[in-house]
């Protein structure tokens, strides 16, 4: 009687609870750098905006737009393309397709005419140093990152309206919830890593397993998995191309590449002219700890190059940490032999899933928590995925996410000129060795005598965000950005 009743409570607890549905896609996006809260969001949010305009029957109507930059977006958004994302968005063109080469032409071109195409067809004046305003000074109580849309239409009517970047390329519209994610309903529903831990055990599920259940809400396995191949392609491209590439970053840091160069000295200035056989010759490298240690080094580093070069990135949990997963992801295929699709959609479904977890129970924008909530995220992501494709328990995995992220908190953000560079790049370096590491001692300890549960260093990693000075909140107000005596060049 006693034990029915528990379980009756149990299960009504789960009906109240309200659960957000998350799926894969939504945590693995693809985009384009350097920053999924202040490029990527702010470009949907202004593709979404002009949509809107569209549906109303009214884009063709506008005669100006204004654009707004609140808080951390006017902070550090001309470092991380903030005006540059959102051009692109009132233009019509999608991140996900749009030619990251074309970038640079397509905003020197609305720079010189003074003019846009609304939504890819309407022509209105646009001059983006006028018409985009940075508020410094001003912050919106929902989130840091806000931006309006000002609108002028023929009929001299005007609309405005609010939207947030509220991290990893997550938008919201203010006063609007995500009605498509409200409508999901989830076979396992899941807030916290114990209620993962309950389905796992209810079902006799691993984690990937579960989540492939939910996923099942959204579109059928067989989508899901050649989606999460194609996360992965676009990954490894972003890793191939960024060994691959020399010279200095963009914007006036003079900061030089560094993949390119490990990776040629590592493999002794041989060339290898595609992913594959590249790969190859670094498997066949050996597994000295030194080599691997550089090789995972060289993964984080080209990635996230690529991702301050403007160039085509996943978020990971977000742009500025996209480089952990696939240098840990890339270490397991290569040096763990797990080359086969299987292992590789489910690392990917059983990092997402602990990223959910971390969203819905703190955060992953570093506006609102820090590096902590990028970097430290992305290392529980990776370390919970690399413990369960080595055959350690659900337990084990969900232990190394805690341990991954145990030793990230408090982490700060301060980016440099608000470029996402220094510290960010070699930051992906440390997220990546150090999921690997809390993977290692996952495998090697038992969850039994734990100390800490990943729900626990969750509300850690929340409550140390609340308490963060908002310098260290993608600001660039304090740490490094105002300690590093750096001469900077006109970008
Ligand atoms: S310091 Fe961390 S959180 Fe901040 S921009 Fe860089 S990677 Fe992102």
């Amino acid at each position: 009687m006693g034990f029915e009743f528990f379980k009756a409570f149990f299960y009504l607890k789960y009906l109240i609870v309200s659960h957000e549905a998350i799926s894969v896609f939504d945590m693995f996006k693809i985009g384009v750098g350097p920053s999924s809260s202040h490029t990527l969001g702010p470009w949907r949010a202004a593709q979404y905006f002009t949509q809107s305009l569209d549906k109303k029957n009214i884009l063709d109507q506008v005669t100006r737009i204004e654009v707004l930059l609140y808080g951390s977006l006017a902070k550090t958004g001309v470092g991380h393309g903030t005006d540059i994302a959102v051009q692109l968005g009132l233009c019509g063109d999608d991140p996900v397709t749009f030619d990251v080469n074309n970038i640079t032409s397509k905003i020197n071109d609305i720079r010189a005419m003074k003019k846009l195409l609304l939504g890819g067809r309407h022509e209105i004046d646009f001059n983006a140093t006028e018409d985009i305003e940075f508020l410094y000074s001003e912050s919106l109580p929902f989130h840091p990152n806000a931006l309006t849309f000002l609108v002028e239409l023929k009929n001299g009517e005007t609309i405005a309206a609010t939207y947030y970047s509220i991290g990893g390329g997550f938008v919201q519209q203010e006063g609007e919830t995500n009605a498509e994610s409200a409508n999901v309903v989830l076979p396992f529903p899941v807030n916290t890593s114990d209620e993962l831990l309950h389905w796992c055990r209810k079902t006799g599920m691993s984690i990937h397993e579960v989540v492939m259940e939910n996923e099942g809400a959204w579109r059928k396995d067989e989508e899901t998995k050649a989606g999460l191949l194609n996360i992965w392609r676009v990954m490894k491209e972003c890793m191939y191309r960024g060994c691959h590439a020399e010279g200095i970053l963009p914007g006036g840091l003079q900061v030089k590449r560094r993949a390119a160069a490990l990776n040629k000295k590592l493999l002794k200035d041989k060339n290898y002219s595609d992913y594959q056989s590249w790969a190859q010759a670094i498997k066949e490298g050996g597994q000295q700890f030194n080599y691997i240690l550089d090789w995972v080094s060289c993964f984080a580093l080209a990635v996230n190059e690529e991702n301050a070069s403007f160039g085509r990135v996943v978020t990971a949990p977000t742009n500025g940490a996209a480089g952990v997963i696939p240098a840990v992801l890339q270490y397991y295929i290569i040096f763990c032999d797990g080359d086969n699709e299987e292992k590789i959609t489910q690392f990917l479904l059983t990092a997402s899933e602990v990223g959910s977890i971390f969203k819905k129970g703190a955060t992953i924008s570093a506006a609102m928590g820090g590096c902590q909530a990028e970097i430290g995220v992305s290392s529980a992501m990776a370390a919970a995925a690399l413990t369960e494709c080595m055959g350690g328990t659900q337990r084990q995995a969900l232990m190394a996410a805690e341990i991954a992220m145990e030793h990230h908190l408090g982490l700060t953000c301060d980016p440099i000129k608000g470029l996402v560079q220094i510290p960010c790049i070699e930051r992906n370096t440390m997220g990546a060795i150090k999921a690997i590491t809390a993977s290692q001692l996952a495998l090697q300890s038992s969850p039994d005598f734990a100390k800490v549960s990943l729900d626990g260093v969750i509300k850690t990693m929340w409550d140390t965000a609340l308490d963060m000075n908002s310098k260290y909140k993608e600001t660039s107000d304090g740490g490094l950005a105002v300690n590093v005596p750096i001469s900077l060049s006109e970008c």
